[in-house]
């Protein structure tokens, strides 16, 4: 008999902020579609980074969701055999792989600042989530010099990036191709120890048994490495999709600058979940018209195609419509 692999999905917001409603469309459409292949959504926490994560900011973000409708099968209060669901809590996984990795030379330690990166790196070859291009400066260093640094300096480790490229079909944006080198040998653990979001992420999922990741289209870039660090600890990668981000009328990215669209200023402003999940169907493609319906009302109406794969534009009079009664 043909054995099919359970279809999971997650959520992995950062608890660094209060959700708004480019994160809810996000977790709105991958809630939408895994419950479309009843398959499993889970939740995940994904507070690394200590010095930004915020307890009150995690039960915010539950709270939010219980809000809106959406539910999760795995996650902080439903334990099962995949936890803990807080990737604060699974550093000693991470180190497993880690070792796995410098077990088979893929890692360098990287003595360099940031302030030497920047020297280094005078041509802007930037990378959109992670700044700079690192040029490479410790992967080739001699014996010697290596010595005399390891005594001044805790490394960091970076991954080894081949002249390789990546392609691959995102289930929104399309098909994608990378040369994996442009982006430059990227951190895995930081000097401090902190364990950096690629690394953890592809080791979250990859443990989590999770077949399909939606999120938004600022990390579409950071997939190619993310592929990298699959192939290089020989898990089987999920199936990509990258929601649009949201825009205003000028073009400038919603959540970097409306914070009035918080989901707790939309509750606080009496505005019903219904009409958020509407007004998030509708601009997603999914609606006609802004009406007000549940998240279980959309499930069957769910396609991955009808989702726009450029960033969707949040006029004044879009906004406006969340307000509407
Ligand atoms: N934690 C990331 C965020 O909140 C999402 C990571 C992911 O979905 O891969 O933006």
């Amino acid at each position: 008999m043909e054995q099919h692999t359970p279809i999971r999905g997650r959520f992995a917001p950062t608890p660094s902020g209060k959700m708004h409603i480019g994160n809810a469309l996000t977790a709105l459409l991958g809630w939408l579609q895994i419950r479309s292949m009843n398959g499993q959504y889970i939740l995940r926490i994904e507070d690394i980074d200590t010095q930004r994560s915020r307890e009150e900011l995690t039960v915010e973000i539950l709270r939010d969701l219980e809000w809106l409708g959406l539910d999760w099968d795995e996650g902080p209060g439903r334990d099962s055999d995949y936890g803990p669901y807080h990737q604060a809590a699974r550093q000693a996984l991470y180190e497993r792989e880690i070792t796995k990795l410098q077990h088979n030379h893929q890692l360098y330690p990287c003595y360099c600042s940031r302030a030497d990166i920047t020297a280094a790196s005078r041509a802007p070859h930037g990378i959109a989530s992670e700044g700079l291009r690192y040029p490479g400066t410790c992967r080739y260093l001699s014996e010697e010099e290596a010595t005399i640094r390891k005594l001044r300096k805790k490394p960091s480790l970076r991954m080894k990036v081949p002249q390789q490229r990546i392609s691959f079909i995102d289930g929104i944006a399309g098909a994608q191709s990378y040369l994996l080198s442009d982006g430059g040998d990227f951190v895995v653990r930081r000097a401090d120890d902190m364990i950096s979001y690629q690394l953890a992420v592809v080791v979250d999922d990859a443990l989590m048994d999770i077949t399909h990741v939606l999120r938004g289209a600022d990390l579409l870039d950071s997939t190619p490495r993310q592929l990298l660090l699959y192939q290089a600890l020989g898990y089987e990668p999920p199936q990509f999709a990258h929601t649009p981000l949201m825009v205003d009328a000028e073009g400038r990215r919603l959540a970097k600058r409306t914070r009035g669209l918080s989901l707790s200023f939309l509750r606080g402003q009496g505005v019903k979940p219904e009409r958020v999940i509407g007004w998030l169907a509708w601009t997603a493609g999914l609606l006609e018209k802004p009406e007000l319906v549940t998240p279980a009302d959309l499930i069957s109406l769910f396609d991955l195609s009808k989702i726009p794969s450029s960033p969707i534009k949040i006029s004044d009079e879009t906004r406006q419509q969340l307000f509407e009664t």
